[in-house]
């Protein structure tokens, strides 16, 4: 059984690692159609499962964004979100100056910082150049 649990998460990192090029975030119906092409006995149950502890180790992100759609977000370095309106692609960004936000709560607050979520909608470079 643990043997068996081992493999099944193994297939679990293995696609995500895969996806990591093409698309870095998520749902959870996507990893799992992704994960079922590689092995087609996993259980919707096991990849949930699965997925949720990737997460609380610390493996993958879970993000949530302005739809409310829950997601897992394979870069697991602090950064931020872009979303476009036009064709729905959650880019990363990654952000300067975030440090002096911080530091601006800390110092006018006395709230410390743990976590910063920035999301941002608009439309991407490839979309505009389309137009
Ligand atoms: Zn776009
Ligand atoms: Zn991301």
């Amino acid at each position: 059984m643990q043997q068996r649990q081992t493999i099944q998460k193994q297939i679990i990192i293995e696609t995500l690692d895969k996806l990591k090029n093409a698309k870095g975030h998520l749902s959870i119906d996507e990893i799992y159609n992704a994960v079922k092409e590689n092995y087609a006995a996993i259980s919707k149950t096991t990849v949930y499962r699965n997925v949720r502890q990737l997460a609380e180790m610390g493996s993958i992100k879970l993000i949530l964004l302005e739809d409310g759609i829950e997601r897992y977000d394979i870069n697991i370095h602090d950064h931020h979100h872009f979303t476009c309106i036009s064709c729905d692609t959650i880019y990363d960004v990654e952000i300067d100056g975030l440090l002096d936000f911080s530091q601006f709560l800390d110092e006018n607050y006395d709230f410390t910082v743990e976590t910063v979520n920035l999301s941002f909608t608009g439309i991407c470079d490839t979309c505009k150049s389309k137009k």
